[in-house]
């Protein structure tokens, strides 16, 4: 089904940052934004989409006091021919669908929802960057704005998108990648199992800002976070999956305790080194293992994935005090190989071999 969506455009478009190599990771917006809104017994309606600004809200607005709310990270890319499209939007959907299930707020349908950023970014389409490593971050996010102080499910909902040209997450060299410092986070835990781990929400990530704080006091750029229950098995890596590679192996955590977020990323990188031949293994590792992996030389790398910052290999551990190199400290060779691939193919330098790619059916 089309919907109609009235477009308002902006009287003052802003200047596009002129140099795309300093674009950094959320610093820009674009001049539009698409937003749409929703009440029990009425479901979705008024969808728009009008000038980026500030919008009022209530100060007894629920989701400022009680959390109740929820976002998605995509990209759109330019490939060389100017024709523009998404990565597995698919995906975004299915998770946006049980996170909203876990935090008891309307599902956004498909329909809407991928014709939304369509028109959206149709309408910012020159706001899509082409340098390297660049591309459109998409931030879809729908809160309770009901005004009411009871715990309860909200009745008034609103669903927005916003846009951002962005860059690297981190500096990067030459290759796209670099490597960073995590400290393993043993005092604060980010999720415990039936909690809301595996749902992509913004409680997850102010209760997690305690621990990243602490990272940086030891010169670490991110958290390598431990399970809640006994602080011994490797989950995340800040607000990205992580991967270890031990021989010839690589692991990640599995996601039947329900405190993993599943990444889309996670699950290309998995079918990606099965496609390879290469061998991985969704299990439970323990920080002892790890180390003792690093330790007798048996540990080849450390790489965490994610939407925003692809993959982002890791050289070295902070743990207790010690630190811990991995392999020589460098960008190994299967981070590597998964970023020119991953990237590669979201940006059409890459032909898409998995049939991962949305095209958008416009060109800039
Ligand atoms: C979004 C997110 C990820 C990465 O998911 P992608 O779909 O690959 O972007 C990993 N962990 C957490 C906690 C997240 O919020």
């Amino acid at each position: 089904m089309k919907y109609e969506i009235p477009v308002t455009r902006t009287q003052n478009p802003k200047p596009r940052p002129a140099d795309e190599s300093q674009l950094g990771f959320a610093k820009y917006f674009t001049d539009h934004m698409f937003v749409m809104e929703y009440d029990v017994g009425k479901g979705w309606h008024s969808f728009r989409i009008v000038p980026h600004a500030p919008f009022l809200i209530e100060p007894a607005s629920a989701v400022l006091h009680y959390a109740q709310m929820m976002f998605e990270g995509m990209k759109a890319y330019r490939k060389p021919d100017g024709s523009v499209q998404l990565f597995r939007p698919d995906m975004n959907l299915a998770r946006m669908r049980t996170t909203c299930e876990r935090m008891c707020m309307p599902e956004v349908p498909e329909d809407i929802f991928l014709q939304a950023i369509k028109e959206l970014i149709e309408v910012d389409k020159d706001w899509i960057p082409s340098g390297k490593n660049t591309s459109l971050y998409i931030r879809p996010f729908l809160f309770g704005d009901e005004v009411s102080f009871s715990v309860l499910p909200a009745q008034h909902y609103k669903f927005m998108i916003i846009l951002s040209p962005t860059g690297s997450y981190y500096a990067a060299n030459d290759a796209g990648l670099t490597t960073a410092r995590i400290y393993v986070q043993d005092k604060y835990i980010r999720a415990a199992q039936g909690g809301t781990g595996y749902a992509k929400v913004g409680g997850n990530y102010g209760g997690g800002m305690r621990a990243s704080q602490d990272a940086i006091k030891y010169n670490c750029k991110d958290v390598l976070w431990l399970d809640a229950k006994e602080h011994k098995y490797v989950e995340e890596i800040g607000t990205s999956n992580a991967f270890f590679v031990i021989n010839d192996e690589v692991i990640t955590a599995p996601l039947d305790s329900g405190t993993i977020l599943p990444g889309i990323t996670r699950n290309s990188v998995i079918q990606l080194l099965t496609k390879w031949g290469i061998k991985v293994s969704e299990r439970k590792l323990s920080i002892d293992e790890v180390e003792a992996a690093a330790a007798d030389g048996s540990l080849k790398e450390i790489f965490a994935t994610g939407t925003a910052a692809v993959i982002s290999p890791i050289g070295w551990l902070c743990h207790n005090g010690t630190d811990m190199q991995v392999a020589d400290g460098l960008v190994g060779p299967i981070a590597q190989r998964l970023y020119d691939d991953l990237y590669g193919m979201q940006s059409g330098v890459v032909e898409d071999y998995m049939g991962w790619t949305y095209p958008l059916g416009f060109k800039v």
